[in-house]
Protein backbone atom coordinates (compact mmCIF):
# COMPACT_ATOMS: atom_id res chain seq x y z
CA UNK A 1 0.00 0.00 0.00
CA UNK A 2 1.36 3.28 -0.90
CA UNK A 3 2.02 5.90 1.92
CA UNK A 4 -0.06 9.32 1.45
CA UNK A 5 1.31 12.47 1.76
CA UNK A 6 0.79 15.24 4.19
CA UNK A 7 3.68 17.35 3.61
CA UNK A 8 3.13 21.14 1.69
CA UNK A 9 3.93 19.71 -1.24
CA UNK A 10 3.80 17.04 -3.15
CA UNK A 11 0.28 16.63 -2.11
CA UNK A 12 -1.12 13.24 -2.92
CA UNK A 13 -2.86 13.13 -6.32
CA UNK A 14 -6.14 11.22 -6.87
CA UNK A 15 -6.40 8.44 -9.12
CA UNK A 16 -8.69 10.57 -11.72
CA UNK A 17 -5.54 12.78 -12.41
CA UNK A 18 -3.56 9.86 -12.31
CA UNK A 19 -6.33 8.78 -15.51
CA UNK A 20 -6.60 11.77 -16.72
CA UNK A 21 -2.59 12.05 -17.91
CA UNK A 22 -3.15 8.82 -19.16
CA UNK A 23 -4.55 9.98 -22.28
CA UNK A 24 -3.13 9.05 -25.68
CA UNK A 25 -0.23 11.57 -26.52
CA UNK A 26 -0.53 14.32 -29.31
CA UNK A 27 1.84 16.94 -31.17
CA UNK A 28 2.45 19.88 -29.02
CA UNK A 29 1.87 22.38 -32.51
CA UNK A 30 -1.22 20.07 -33.68
CA UNK A 31 -5.16 21.45 -33.55
CA UNK A 32 -5.84 18.94 -30.77
CA UNK A 33 -3.25 20.44 -28.74
CA UNK A 34 -4.66 24.23 -29.30
CA UNK A 35 -8.14 22.84 -28.30
CA UNK A 36 -6.29 21.86 -24.71
CA UNK A 37 -4.43 24.94 -23.89
CA UNK A 38 -7.29 26.88 -24.83
CA UNK A 39 -9.94 24.64 -23.21
CA UNK A 40 -8.32 25.47 -19.41
CA UNK A 41 -7.49 29.06 -20.06
CA UNK A 42 -10.82 30.36 -18.79
CA UNK A 43 -11.09 28.70 -16.01
CA UNK A 44 -7.49 29.42 -14.81
CA UNK A 45 -8.23 32.74 -15.61
CA UNK A 46 -11.32 32.72 -12.89
CA UNK A 47 -8.92 31.12 -10.74
CA UNK A 48 -6.38 34.32 -10.96
CA UNK A 49 -9.27 36.42 -10.91
CA UNK A 50 -7.60 37.90 -14.05
CA UNK A 51 -8.57 39.15 -17.59
CA UNK A 52 -4.44 38.30 -18.40
CA UNK A 53 -3.13 35.38 -20.40
CA UNK A 54 -2.17 31.46 -18.26
CA UNK A 55 0.77 30.72 -19.84
CA UNK A 56 2.08 26.94 -18.92
CA UNK A 57 5.70 26.17 -18.47
CA UNK A 58 7.38 22.67 -18.19
CA UNK A 59 9.17 23.69 -14.67
CA UNK A 60 8.97 23.93 -11.33
CA UNK A 61 7.87 27.26 -10.11
CA UNK A 62 11.81 28.33 -9.91
CA UNK A 63 11.99 27.96 -13.62
CA UNK A 64 9.60 31.12 -13.83
CA UNK A 65 10.12 32.53 -10.06
CA UNK A 66 13.77 33.10 -11.44
CA UNK A 67 12.67 33.44 -15.61
CA UNK A 68 10.17 36.35 -14.08
CA UNK A 69 12.97 38.66 -12.31
CA UNK A 70 15.42 38.33 -14.87
CA UNK A 71 12.24 39.44 -17.55
CA UNK A 72 11.47 42.27 -15.28
CA UNK A 73 14.26 43.99 -13.46
CA UNK A 74 16.30 46.78 -15.33
CA UNK A 75 17.06 48.74 -11.99
CA UNK A 76 17.21 46.75 -8.52
CA UNK A 77 14.89 44.04 -7.08
CA UNK A 78 13.13 43.99 -3.71
CA UNK A 79 12.78 40.67 -2.32
CA UNK A 80 10.95 40.84 0.57
CA UNK A 81 12.08 37.69 2.67
CA UNK A 82 10.40 35.83 5.21
CA UNK A 83 11.15 32.36 5.49
CA UNK A 84 13.27 30.17 3.12
CA UNK A 85 11.13 30.09 -0.33
CA UNK A 86 11.40 34.48 -0.35
CA UNK A 87 14.79 34.23 0.93
CA UNK A 88 16.12 32.21 -2.04
CA UNK A 89 14.36 34.77 -4.04
CA UNK A 90 17.03 36.99 -3.20
CA UNK A 91 19.87 34.19 -3.78
CA UNK A 92 18.11 33.35 -7.40
CA UNK A 93 17.54 37.41 -8.43
CA UNK A 94 21.75 37.95 -7.46
CA UNK A 95 22.97 34.78 -9.15
CA UNK A 96 21.78 36.47 -11.90
CA UNK A 97 23.30 39.27 -12.14
CA UNK A 98 20.61 41.59 -10.85
CA UNK A 99 20.94 44.26 -8.23
CA UNK A 100 18.76 43.16 -5.56
CA UNK A 101 17.86 44.25 -2.13
CA UNK A 102 16.28 42.69 1.21
CA UNK A 103 13.61 43.43 2.99
CA UNK A 104 14.01 40.79 5.45
CA UNK A 105 11.51 40.20 8.40
CA UNK A 106 11.98 37.08 10.89
CA UNK A 107 10.53 33.45 10.01
CA UNK A 108 7.06 33.17 11.50
CA UNK A 109 6.24 37.00 11.10
CA UNK A 110 4.24 38.41 7.79
CA UNK A 111 5.54 41.16 5.32
CA UNK A 112 3.96 44.20 6.54
CA UNK A 113 2.49 47.01 4.08
CA UNK A 114 4.32 49.81 5.91
CA UNK A 115 7.94 47.81 5.71
CA UNK A 116 6.93 47.15 1.70
CA UNK A 117 6.09 51.23 1.85
CA UNK A 118 9.12 52.29 3.20
CA UNK A 119 11.01 50.22 1.46
CA UNK A 120 9.17 51.58 -1.90
CA UNK A 121 9.66 54.86 -0.98
CA UNK A 122 13.40 54.83 -2.07
CA UNK A 123 12.74 54.83 -5.43
CA UNK A 124 15.61 52.46 -6.75
CA UNK A 125 13.41 49.78 -6.86
CA UNK A 126 11.45 48.28 -10.25
CA UNK A 127 10.23 44.78 -9.41
CA UNK A 128 9.45 43.50 -6.36
CA UNK A 129 9.29 39.66 -5.42
CA UNK A 130 6.35 38.72 -2.81
CA UNK A 131 5.48 35.11 -1.49
CA UNK A 132 2.01 35.23 -0.97
CA UNK A 133 1.69 31.86 1.51
CA UNK A 134 5.38 31.09 2.99
CA UNK A 135 5.22 27.23 2.57
CA UNK A 136 7.70 27.10 5.10
CA UNK A 137 6.73 28.78 7.76
CA UNK A 138 2.81 28.45 7.38
CA UNK A 139 3.09 32.18 7.20
CA UNK A 140 0.53 33.94 4.84
CA UNK A 141 1.37 37.39 4.05
CA UNK A 142 -1.84 40.06 3.52
CA UNK A 143 -1.71 40.32 -0.41
CA UNK A 144 -4.52 42.89 -0.92
CA UNK A 145 -3.09 45.59 1.89
CA UNK A 146 0.34 44.63 0.44
CA UNK A 147 -0.91 45.11 -2.99
CA UNK A 148 -2.80 48.41 -1.79
CA UNK A 149 1.12 49.55 -0.82
CA UNK A 150 2.06 48.38 -4.51
CA UNK A 151 -0.32 50.71 -6.74
CA UNK A 152 1.26 53.76 -5.34
CA UNK A 153 4.26 53.09 -7.11
CA UNK A 154 3.27 52.57 -10.54
CA UNK A 155 7.09 51.80 -12.16
CA UNK A 156 7.39 48.82 -9.66
CA UNK A 157 6.56 45.30 -11.27
CA UNK A 158 5.17 43.01 -8.39
CA UNK A 159 5.92 39.32 -9.20
CA UNK A 160 3.65 37.29 -6.57
CA UNK A 161 4.56 33.65 -5.96
CA UNK A 162 1.26 31.57 -5.02
CA UNK A 163 2.58 28.40 -5.23
CA UNK A 164 0.77 27.13 -2.24
CA UNK A 165 -1.99 29.21 -2.07
CA UNK A 166 -3.17 29.02 -5.81
CA UNK A 167 -7.02 27.98 -5.39
CA UNK A 168 -6.99 27.46 -2.00
CA UNK A 169 -7.87 30.93 -1.06
CA UNK A 170 -9.25 33.95 -3.50
CA UNK A 171 -7.24 34.98 -5.84
CA UNK A 172 -8.22 38.54 -7.38
CA UNK A 173 -4.95 39.61 -9.19
CA UNK A 174 -7.15 42.02 -11.91
CA UNK A 175 -8.36 43.76 -8.78
CA UNK A 176 -5.64 44.28 -6.94
CA UNK A 177 -3.50 45.41 -9.57
CA UNK A 178 -0.57 42.73 -9.26
CA UNK A 179 1.40 42.16 -12.13
CA UNK A 180 2.75 38.95 -12.41
CA UNK A 181 1.19 35.37 -10.53
CA UNK A 182 3.23 32.29 -10.18
CA UNK A 183 2.30 28.71 -9.43
CA UNK A 184 3.36 25.45 -9.12
CA UNK A 185 1.49 21.88 -9.71
CA UNK A 186 2.26 19.77 -7.06
CA UNK A 187 0.99 22.25 -4.14
CA UNK A 188 -2.78 23.43 -3.71
CA UNK A 189 -3.14 22.02 -7.30
CA UNK A 190 -2.52 18.13 -6.41
CA UNK A 191 -1.33 17.87 -9.73
CA UNK A 192 2.26 16.03 -9.64
CA UNK A 193 5.19 18.33 -10.00
CA UNK A 194 6.80 19.85 -13.45
CA UNK A 195 4.29 21.96 -14.22
CA UNK A 196 4.03 25.82 -13.59
CA UNK A 197 1.26 28.63 -14.27
CA UNK A 198 2.46 32.31 -14.75
CA UNK A 199 -0.08 35.17 -15.42
CA UNK A 200 1.40 38.76 -16.95
CA UNK A 201 -0.27 42.08 -16.95
CA UNK A 202 0.48 44.08 -20.77
CA UNK A 203 2.25 46.59 -18.39
CA UNK A 204 4.60 43.98 -17.23
CA UNK A 205 5.20 42.07 -20.83
CA UNK A 206 5.78 45.86 -22.16
CA UNK A 207 8.80 46.20 -19.75
CA UNK A 208 9.95 42.65 -20.80
CA UNK A 209 9.49 44.24 -24.52
CA UNK A 210 11.91 46.65 -23.65
CA UNK A 211 14.90 44.18 -22.03
CA UNK A 212 17.56 42.60 -23.37
CA UNK A 213 18.99 39.73 -22.40
CA UNK A 214 15.81 38.11 -21.47
CA UNK A 215 16.62 33.91 -22.56
CA UNK A 216 15.10 31.36 -24.29
CA UNK A 217 13.17 29.18 -22.39
CA UNK A 218 11.68 31.71 -19.53
CA UNK A 219 11.24 34.83 -21.82
CA UNK A 220 7.67 36.32 -21.46
CA UNK A 221 7.69 37.50 -25.11
CA UNK A 222 7.70 34.34 -26.38
CA UNK A 223 5.52 32.85 -24.01
CA UNK A 224 2.86 35.75 -25.05
CA UNK A 225 3.46 34.86 -29.35
CA UNK A 226 2.99 31.25 -28.40
CA UNK A 227 -0.05 32.10 -26.10
CA UNK A 228 -1.13 33.85 -29.21
CA UNK A 229 -1.40 30.75 -31.11
CA UNK A 230 -2.61 28.34 -28.44
CA UNK A 231 0.58 27.01 -27.48
CA UNK A 232 3.83 27.05 -25.40
CA UNK A 233 7.31 28.04 -26.63
CA UNK A 234 8.42 24.58 -26.23
CA UNK A 235 7.22 20.92 -26.57
CA UNK A 236 5.32 21.19 -23.16
CA UNK A 237 4.70 18.10 -20.49
CA UNK A 238 1.22 17.45 -22.48
CA UNK A 239 -0.09 14.73 -19.61
CA UNK A 240 0.17 17.39 -16.85
CA UNK A 241 -1.64 19.62 -18.76
CA UNK A 242 -4.26 16.60 -19.44
CA UNK A 243 -4.18 17.01 -15.55
CA UNK A 244 -4.51 20.40 -15.18
CA UNK A 245 -7.23 20.34 -17.69
CA UNK A 246 -9.17 17.76 -15.61
CA UNK A 247 -8.55 19.34 -12.52
CA UNK A 248 -9.80 23.09 -13.66
CA UNK A 249 -13.02 21.06 -14.50
CA UNK A 250 -13.12 19.54 -10.88
CA UNK A 251 -12.70 22.89 -9.34
CA UNK A 252 -15.15 24.91 -10.98
CA UNK A 253 -17.79 21.94 -10.19
CA UNK A 254 -16.95 22.20 -6.81
CA UNK A 255 -17.14 26.07 -7.04
CA UNK A 256 -14.37 28.25 -6.17
CA UNK A 257 -16.34 29.45 -3.29
CA UNK A 258 -16.83 26.11 -1.61
CA UNK A 259 -13.45 25.33 -2.26
CA UNK A 260 -12.19 28.27 0.11
CA UNK A 261 -14.51 27.06 2.64
CA UNK A 262 -13.35 23.50 2.25
CA UNK A 263 -10.11 24.79 3.13
CA UNK A 264 -10.60 27.09 5.46
CA UNK A 265 -12.78 25.08 7.64
CA UNK A 266 -10.09 22.11 7.07
CA UNK A 267 -7.26 24.38 8.54
CA UNK A 268 -9.63 25.06 11.22
CA UNK A 269 -9.81 20.97 12.09
CA UNK A 270 -5.90 21.07 12.49
CA UNK A 271 -5.51 24.50 14.22
CA UNK A 272 -8.00 22.68 16.83
CA UNK A 273 -5.73 19.93 16.79
CA UNK A 274 -2.09 21.80 17.55
CA UNK A 275 -4.38 24.02 20.25
CA UNK A 276 -5.85 21.05 21.77
CA UNK A 277 -2.50 18.82 22.17
CA UNK A 278 -0.47 22.09 23.52
CA UNK A 279 1.52 22.63 20.85
CA UNK A 280 2.32 26.73 19.81
CA UNK A 281 2.27 28.01 15.72
CA UNK A 282 5.21 28.61 14.63
CA UNK A 283 3.26 31.60 12.82
CA UNK A 284 2.30 34.58 14.10
CA UNK A 285 -1.42 35.10 14.80
CA UNK A 286 -3.62 37.00 12.99
CA UNK A 287 -0.82 35.55 9.45
CA UNK A 288 -1.89 31.67 9.25
CA UNK A 289 -1.76 30.08 6.16
CA UNK A 290 -5.22 28.50 5.24
CA UNK A 291 -3.36 25.78 3.00
CA UNK A 292 -1.04 24.08 5.83
CA UNK A 293 0.18 24.62 9.22
CA UNK A 294 3.54 25.34 10.22
CA UNK A 295 3.65 23.73 14.25
CA UNK A 296 6.06 25.31 16.70
CA UNK A 297 7.34 21.78 18.37
CA UNK A 298 6.76 22.91 21.65
CA UNK A 299 6.99 19.61 23.06
CA UNK A 300 10.67 18.88 21.36
CA UNK A 301 8.72 15.78 20.37
CA UNK A 302 11.23 13.48 17.95
CA UNK A 303 9.32 14.28 14.80
CA UNK A 304 11.66 11.54 12.87
CA UNK A 305 10.34 9.23 15.06
CA UNK A 306 6.67 10.30 15.25
CA UNK A 307 6.92 10.20 11.50
CA UNK A 308 8.45 6.90 11.51
CA UNK A 309 5.51 5.59 13.11
CA UNK A 310 3.18 7.86 11.19
CA UNK A 311 4.74 5.93 8.07
CA UNK A 312 4.72 2.50 8.97
CA UNK A 313 1.89 1.74 10.76
CA UNK A 314 -0.73 4.24 9.33
CA UNK A 315 0.56 4.54 6.16
CA UNK A 316 0.38 8.79 5.95
CA UNK A 317 3.64 11.60 6.46
CA UNK A 318 3.55 14.63 7.36
CA UNK A 319 6.34 17.30 7.55
CA UNK A 320 9.49 17.28 9.99
CA UNK A 321 10.21 21.40 9.28
CA UNK A 322 11.99 22.71 6.57
CA UNK A 323 15.83 24.11 6.65
CA UNK A 324 16.46 25.77 9.38
CA UNK A 325 13.69 25.13 11.30
CA UNK A 326 13.47 21.55 10.30
CA UNK A 327 13.18 19.72 13.93
CA UNK A 328 12.09 22.59 15.67
CA UNK A 329 8.49 23.01 13.79
CA UNK A 330 6.84 20.33 11.60
CA UNK A 331 3.87 20.88 9.04
CA UNK A 332 1.29 19.14 8.11
CA UNK A 333 -0.76 19.85 4.77
CA UNK A 334 -4.39 20.73 4.37
CA UNK A 335 -4.30 21.22 0.83
CA UNK A 336 -5.60 20.02 -2.45
CA UNK A 337 -8.34 17.31 -2.52
CA UNK A 338 -8.45 16.34 1.22
CA UNK A 339 -11.83 16.54 3.07
CA UNK A 340 -13.08 16.29 6.52
CA UNK A 341 -13.05 12.61 6.47
CA UNK A 342 -8.94 12.15 5.51
CA UNK A 343 -7.72 14.92 7.87
CA UNK A 344 -9.71 13.71 10.90
CA UNK A 345 -7.91 9.96 10.26
CA UNK A 346 -4.58 12.07 9.61
CA UNK A 347 -5.15 14.11 13.06
CA UNK A 348 -6.63 10.74 14.76
CA UNK A 349 -3.57 8.92 13.69
CA UNK A 350 -0.52 11.65 15.08
CA UNK A 351 -2.83 11.47 18.23
CA UNK A 352 -2.32 7.98 18.56
CA UNK A 353 1.27 8.04 17.68
CA UNK A 354 2.07 10.73 20.40
CA UNK A 355 0.92 8.73 22.99
CA UNK A 356 3.27 6.54 22.53
CA UNK A 357 6.24 8.45 21.70
CA UNK A 358 5.58 11.42 24.28
C1 LIG B 1 7.33 24.66 -3.25
C2 LIG B 1 7.47 26.12 -3.33
C3 LIG B 1 8.30 26.74 -4.28
C4 LIG B 1 9.24 26.00 -5.17
O1 LIG B 1 8.63 25.13 -5.98
P1 LIG B 1 9.49 24.17 -6.92
O2 LIG B 1 8.40 23.35 -7.44
O3 LIG B 1 10.44 23.39 -6.06
O4 LIG B 1 10.18 25.01 -7.92
C5 LIG B 1 8.32 28.10 -4.32
N1 LIG B 1 7.58 28.85 -3.50
C6 LIG B 1 6.79 28.30 -2.58
C7 LIG B 1 6.00 29.20 -1.68
C8 LIG B 1 6.70 26.92 -2.47
O5 LIG B 1 5.89 26.39 -1.55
Amino acid sequence: MSVKLFIPGPIAVSEKTYKAMARPMIGHRSPDFVELYKSVQPGLQQMFGTKNPVYLSTSSAWGVMEGSVNNLCRKKVLNCMCGAFSDKWNDVSLRNGLEAEKLQVEWGKPIRPEALDQALSSGEFDVVTLVHNETSTGVMSPLPQLAEVLNKYPDVISVVDTVSSFSAVPMLKDDWGIDVIVTGSQKALALPPGLSLMTVSDRALNRADQMNNRGYYFDLIEFQKNHEKGMTPSTPNIPLIYALQEKVEEVLKEGLENRYKRHESLNAMVHEWVKSNGFNFFAEEGFRSKSLTCVANSRAIDLPALNKILKEEFKMVIDGGYGKIKGKSFRISNMGDENEQTMTELLNNLTAVLARIA
